[in-house]
């Protein structure tokens, strides 16, 4: 694709005009989610490949890697293509693309190795996200940090290009999907109104709201709640910053019979103490030796999103981020219950 077509002077230079331009012709497209995709991150990626697949667009959606079991369920899910066990077929779709979608996330080191194969493609580039502080990789920027979920940003995208009358069931799960756990079901303060009408238009396309909810909320295997046992029982309290920390060893997880997935939420649930406005956890990668993952959340202004760019080699929402450490457990431990100090006004204001 020459990139160039993009700025025709004769096109009206809106951003929809021209992704709506681009989407014209019958394309090759790939789709790419970041690495340990979530809900919102798979329901977005399967809603734009069913959707664009209706109009006729050769579509693949290529996933770093796999997201937990509980969304196998998600339509579309089958045809993914995952970079970590079929890096060749991954590498001929990106290379033959002429158009890449990358959605949910704004940081190309989101997505591991493939961004080496990205960085060297020559397909006009779309980003779709709703992170803070996007990086300047993609050629169309639909950005927007204050929206609940990639999943609504994804529909307000739709309506504008005038596609909606193609919007299905099947897409109208997935991006259900998406809004209802980027949201934590609808509780978090960037829920609006408008948030609600979307939600009402999808389930008006007949999907099942509440068998959603139990596949990805109550399909819990005995290794997650054991894994929610230990981290509970783990639980440090810091009353005087507000604040709550768990950890998870490699040796908890191997007990537990660990599998992806099943620490997904348990750091919202430091949160639900009163009086606790920041929750953290640590969590040691299986996979990766001498690796740790943060999360982070808290409630109202205090930004985890600022506290793990500056400690933690992460970023992502006021209320919600992630981040990593590269070192042993009481190192991370360590850092954080230090940083944390420099943030005490932030911490305990009113
Ligand atoms: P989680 O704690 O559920 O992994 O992530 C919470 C939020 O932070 C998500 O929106 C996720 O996209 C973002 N996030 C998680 N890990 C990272 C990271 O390493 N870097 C950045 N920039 N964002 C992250
Ligand atoms: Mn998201």
């Amino acid at each position: 694709m020459n990139k160039e077509l993009l700025y025709l002077p004769s096109m009206k230079n809106n951003k929809f005009s021209i992704l709506k331009k681009l989407l014209f012709e019958k394309k090759n497209i790939v789709i790419l989610p970041h690495s340990n995709p979530d809900g919102d991150a798979v329901g977005s990626c399967l809603a734009l490949m069913e959707l664009l697949k209706l109009y006729g667009h050769k579509t693949t959606v290529i996933s770093p890697n796999h997201p937990p079991d509980f969304l196998k369920w998600v339509p579309g899910f089958n045809e993914i293509v995952y970079y970590d066990n079929n890096e060749d077929l991954s590498r001929t779709e990106i290379e033959n693309a002429d158009l890449i979608f990358t959605l949910d996330f704004n940081n190309l080191s989101r997505i591991g190795e493939l961004e080496k194969i990205v960085i060297l493609s020559n397909a006009t580039i779309v980003m779709i996200d709703h992170h803070q502080n996007p990086e300047n990789y993609a050629d169309l920027i639909f950005s927007d940090p204050e929206i609940s979920s990639t999943c609504e940003l994804l529909y307000k995208i739709i309506l504008k290009l005038g596609y909606e009358k193609n919007i299905n069931s099947k897409i109208s799960s997935c991006l259900y999907l998406g809004i209802m756990t980027d949201t934590g079901s609808f509780q978090y303060p960037n829920v609006t109104s408008e948030t609600h009408k979307i939600v009402s238009k999808l389930i008006d396309h007949n999907i099942n709201q509440s068998e959603i909810y139990n596949k990805v909320y109550n399909n819990s295997s005995t290794s997650k709640l054991k894994v929610l046992g230990i981290a509970l029982n783990n639980l440090i309290i810091i009353k005087e910053l507000k604040t709550t920390y768990m950890f998870l060893t490699r040796e908890d997880l191997k007990m537990c019979n660990f599998k992806k997935g099943d620490s997904e939420g348990i750091v919202n649930y430091g949160l639900t103490l009163k009086n606790i406005i920041f929750s953290v956890i640590f969590i040691e990668d299986i996979e990766h030796e001498n690796k740790i993952k943060i999360s982070f959340r808290s409630h109202g202004s205090f930004s985890c999103n600022e506290f793990a760019k500056k400690y933690f080699n992460g970023g992502g929402h006021t209320n919600a981020a992630g981040g990593f450490h590269k070192g042993p457990i009481n190192e991370v431990i360590n850092k954080f219950t230090k940083s944390i100090n420099n943030y005490k006004v932030k911490l305990t204001e009113k």
